[in-house]
């Protein structure tokens, strides 16, 4: 295996040295990016500039997708590789450091000031990578995604600012949206309960208490004391329901459902919440701005009381 990236390597470096100076073969410049919400930012800035392809389709878990020879092409071909970083793409660390080092590539996460990021105190120092759940801070990291494009591509730089103005608009519209919404819902002190722990930014961007299930990667399976640990709490705190997340199995939420019926207390098993994948490309969650929408409606119809 190892022989066999390292000839990928050569062949690569011996064949597209200088393709991030050269737009496409068709005209247009290839962007790959690995997952599907990363790939819906870039395109919202480049445009029409770019090809952008991601490597994740819809539904896909990036804490354990790991690269396929498919994949390993994609980023071959590519004029410019886009990754989330932080440790999103958990598998795919190896391949991406050793593209690194010889092909053009942005990790995403490197752009964003650490002070912004939230730390987990439970897996000692791990920077938790669900930046997108708090519309400031992916506003934050589309920015300095822009003024690096624009580094690497001085050419598209009017171009990239005008596309950047509208897309920053409707990020500042959909932060308002968010706002005012969950408000709804905290002000009867209901907790947004979800399979993995990817809510920590929104929790904190927009004042609602989160839990989830699992920990911040889905690779930590949820024992049988974590079930009976959320069953008390949703008793105890009478939230009305639990979400299920489209790219993460429902097994585990779905016990704490029936822990909670087993102890007379009605749960409302809810969702799907779209949490570290994009919905289908022309459904009401295929962008990122619908995405985030979607899931906020979702929580509020569901926790709110009439
Ligand atoms: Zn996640």
């Amino acid at each position: 295996m190892k022989y066999r990236f390292l000839f990928i390597i050569i062949c690569s470096v011996l064949t597209s040295s200088c393709k991030f100076d050269r737009d496409g073969e068709n005209g247009k410049f290839r962007i790959t990016a690995t997952t599907n919400i990363m790939a819906d930012g870039v395109k919202a800035l480049v445009g029409d500039s770019a090809v952008v392809t991601p490597v994740m389709a819809v539904g896909v878990d990036p804490h354990l997708y790991k690269a396929s020879q498919r994949d390993l092409d994609l980023f071959f071909d590519a004029d410019l590789v886009i990754y989330h970083g932080l440790h999103l793409e958990g598998k795919m660390v190896e391949v991406l450091d050793k593209f690194a080092r010889t092909h053009p590539i942005i990790d995403v996460g490197e752009l964003l000031p650490p002070t912004l990021l939230i730390t987990s105190n439970e897996y000692a120092n791990t920077v938790d990578p669900h930046i997108w759940f708090d519309v400031n801070l992916w506003t934050i990291a589309m920015k300095n995604l822009k003024d690096e494009i624009i580094r690497r591509k001085p050419e598209w730089k009017n171009y990239i600012n005008t596309n950047w103005e509208k897309y920053q608009l409707k990020l500042n519209e959909l932060d308002n949206y968010t706002n005012n919404k969950i408000h709804e819902i905290t002000q009867q002190g209901q907790v947004l309960i979800t399979a993995h722990d990817a809510f920590s930014y929104f929790g904190k961007a927009y004042d609602i208490e989160v839990k989830g299930l699992q920990g911040l990667s889905t690779l930590s399976e949820p024992g049988l004391n974590d079930v009976s640990k959320l069953v008390n709490f949703i008793i105890e705190k009478d939230i009305k329901a639990i979400f299920i997340e489209q790219s993460i199995s429902p097994k585990a939420i779905k016990a704490v459902v029936e822990g909670c019926k087993r102890k007379g207390h009605a749960v409302k098993l809810a969702g799907p919440l779209y949490t570290d994948s994009l919905g289908e490309p022309n459904g009401p969650a295929g962008t990122y701005l619908g995405m985030v929408k979607t899931n906020v409606d979702t929580i509020v119809q569901n926790l709110k009381s009439e």
